[in-house]
């Protein structure tokens, strides 16, 4: 039977060390770290993210504003608020939350704002140098990842790591991270025999969107389970796309959902919003 992983707490306590390194920042250079969320529009599900990040900023003692553009801005003018972003001293991170309206081109803002200043590890730039294994701010989600991984004592180096889903946000940084991290990395999509790869891994992280995709007795005995999907359920609740109580009974270690890797990807966001001021 597997341990859990308790996303929550992990969470809690990278909050916690970003919070001593605010204060230590504060005291040395009288620097107050500061997040600036861009949401346009009123998509229910990106107020929910936004209200959390904005909670966490706070708590973590960062200066934190959101900008809230009605939904009809026009491209230009969202590239506007992003240059005036961009040439604030006062922030250091900048975070446009996605999706973004149709009409607006989101690569395109995404790489307006300063790779510097790139809270979310999604500039092309950042991209490029997390491929290339050099220092850059990270994305979150995955970083989190390999944040859990490091604390149930799971080192990646000569494993065999599958990553199911090739997303730029999700699948592909997380596989990078871990090939950086000396595992023997894998990357799934819907060509793949999930079943047999799946079977092979010593560490299995799902970032899909399909619930249960993954099922429980693919699950290599001893593996750890890392379930990055989140699926709305039509009785409202989340799923994840690991069978988690069938893995379960195969895995080492596995995450729930919800409460696995979610509170992670808020909680690196703070992170890299620290080394991001730190930086300057
Ligand atoms: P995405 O839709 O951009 O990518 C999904 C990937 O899965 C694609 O690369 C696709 O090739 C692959 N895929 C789809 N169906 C497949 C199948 N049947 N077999 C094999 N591969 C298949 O999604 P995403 O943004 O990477 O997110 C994936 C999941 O993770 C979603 O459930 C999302 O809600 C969740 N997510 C969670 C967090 C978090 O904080 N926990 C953050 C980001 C995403």
């Amino acid at each position: 039977m597997a341990q859990l992983i308790d996303g929550k707490a992990v969470a809690a306590r990278v909050r916690a060390e970003v919070k001593a390194e605010v204060e230590q920042l504060k005291a040395s250079r009288g620097l107050v770290p500061g997040l600036t969320v861009v949401r346009v529009g009123e998509d229910p599900a990106s107020k929910i993210y936004v209200t959390g990040k904005k909670k966490a900023a706070e708590e973590v003692g960062f200066n934190s504003w959101e900008e809230h553009p009605d939904e009809s801005i026009t491209e230009d003018a969202l590239l506007a608020i992003i240059d005036r972003l961009n040439k604030d001293p006062a922030v250091h991170g900048i975070l446009v939350q996605l999706p973004l309206p149709k009409h607006i081109d989101s690569e395109r803002i995404i790489s307006a704002v300063r790779p510097e200043k790139d809270a979310d590890g999604f500039h092309p730039m950042n991209a490029g140098k997390l491929s290339l294994g050099k220092p850059a701010l990270r994305p979150c989600t995955p970083f989190g990842v390999m944040r859990l991984l490091q604390e149930v004592g799971c080192n990646p180096a000569g494993k065999r790591a599958v990553v199911v889903g090739r997303s730029n946000i999700v699948g592909k940084p997380m596989a990078l991270m871990l090939l950086q991290a000396d595992a023997t990395v894998t990357v799934c999509h819907r060509k793949s025999d999930l079943k047999f790869e799946v079977g092979m891994a010593d560490i299995v992280v799902a970032a899909v969107g399909v619930p249960e995709l993954i099922k429980g007795e693919w699950i290599k005995p001893g593996a750890v389970v890392i379930d990055v999907g989140m699926n709305r359920m039509p009785d409202g609740k989340l799923k994840g796309d690991v069978e988690f109580e069938k893995a379960k009974e195969r895995a080492s270690f596995i995450t729930p959902v919800p409460g696995g890797v979610g509170p992670m990807t808020i909680a690196m966001l703070m992170r890299n919003t620290l080394d991001a001021a730190k930086a300057t």
